[in-house]
């Protein structure tokens, strides 16, 4: 039975990442600080464990493992990202991580690795714009991404290439844009765009208003969580390196994103704008590389993702806002069921 080890499996995109692994029949080990939030991890191993520690990447890979994915990361939306307050964690978290694991993956000559990283990655001179005709993978350089996560990402596309070049390693790269589906954080400061607009819409009434940070024109392209993990393992088990992005190039507005919420929800909601981080302007995924090499590219349109998001942000919310129940008053049995 082929092994695979995933490296922040308690997060979003790694907790489903493990469920598509068990359904391939996959033997799987995750590992992360915590389990998934919402639904129990389907791994047959499971680690609580600082993958910043040494140690704890050791044991993590303490036999050879046919695929390695690592996802673990410091990270969140544009109001943990952009406003500068964890960057020493972000960055520190993050690096330390990778180098960590590359480590403990050599000792034990689990050479195939999977890097998730980010559209972050490009430079905001090719963002200043709303309208943006897609970023290709050669756009990287000359590097100005516009935050430390994005640099820090940058980096360890680095470190990686470097373990492939001196070491043997056979990484696969990708740089994955705002990928949203259900299970992911929705309520607690990391959550991005998607999730945050249809809590909003969820939260509203009908009609209703919903706060957007800025003017909401700023542009951005999300890809659903199935689509992302289709993407994954077709690139893992290419015989290419990368880096690719993998996202859609179906690029909206966040004043779009917020009408297709509120279309999806059958409500009539307003935007009123507020300041707040914004990112850059304008972000769009190019797709020609990734087709080109794998013969494949998502498809699926914006909508569709959003109204399974949006289902399951709805029950949450549903279940927040339920009112505590009353102890309800001991009920007597009827005669004829006590009888029997
Ligand atoms: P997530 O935050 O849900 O998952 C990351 C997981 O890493 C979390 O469960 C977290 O607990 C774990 N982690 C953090 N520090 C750790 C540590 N020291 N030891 C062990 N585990 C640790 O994020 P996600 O959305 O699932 O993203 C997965 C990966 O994809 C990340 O590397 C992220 O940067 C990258 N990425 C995601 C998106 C996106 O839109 N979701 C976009 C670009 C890149």
């Amino acid at each position: 039975m082929k092994k695979a080890l995933v490296c922040g499996a308690g997060g979003f995109i790694g907790s489903h990442l493990v469920k598509r692994l068990k359904a391939e029949g996959f033997w799987v080990r995750g590992v992360d600080l915590k389990y998934p939030r919402f639904s129990p991890t389907q791994a047959d191993d499971f680690i609580v464990g600082d993958l910043r520690d040494l140690a704890v990447c050791h044991e993590a890979v303490d036999t050879r493992f046919d695929e390695v994915y690592q996802l673990a990361a410091d990270m969140g939306g544009a109001g943990y990202i952009f406003t500068g307050e964890n960057d020493a964690s972000v960055m520190h978290n993050s690096a330390q991580i990778n180098l960590n694991i590359l480590e403990a993956c050599r000792r034990r000559n689990s050479f195939r690795i999977f890097y998730s990283s980010s559209a972050c990655i490009y430079p905001e001179y090719r963002q200043l714009e709303a309208e943006n005709a897609g970023l290709a993978e050669s756009d990287a350089y000359p590097a100005a991404p516009d935050s430390e996560y994005g640099w820090e990402k940058l980096f360890s596309e680095r470190l990686y290439a470097a373990y492939a070049r001196n070491h043997g390693f056979e990484v696969r790269v990708a740089r994955y844009h705002n990928i949203f589906g259900p299970e992911g954080a929705w309520n607690d400061g990391k959550e991005k765009a998607p999730a945050a607009i249809c809590r909003k819409v969820a939260q509203a009434g009908n009609p209703g208003e919903i706060e957007i940070w800025g003017d909401g024109e700023q542009t951005r392209s999300f890809l659903y969580i199935d689509e992302c993990l289709e993407g994954t393992i077709r690139f893992m088990r290419s015989d290419w390196a990368g880096p690719v992005n993998i996202g859609s190039e179906e690029m909206v507005s966040i004043n779009r994103l917020a009408a297709i919420a509120a279309d999806i929800a059958g409500k009539t909601i307003t935007p009123r704008h507020i300041p707040g981080p914004l990112g850059v302007r304008g972000r769009n995924s190019n797709n020609k590389l990734i087709f080109e090499k794998l013969a494949w590219r998502p498809s699926q349109p914006l909508a569709s993702g959003l109204a399974k998001t949006y289902a399951w942000i709805d029950l949450q919310v549903q279940k927040t806002q339920r009112p505590k129940e009353a102890p309800k008053p001991a009920i007597r049995q009827p005669e004829i069921e006590a009888a029997e």
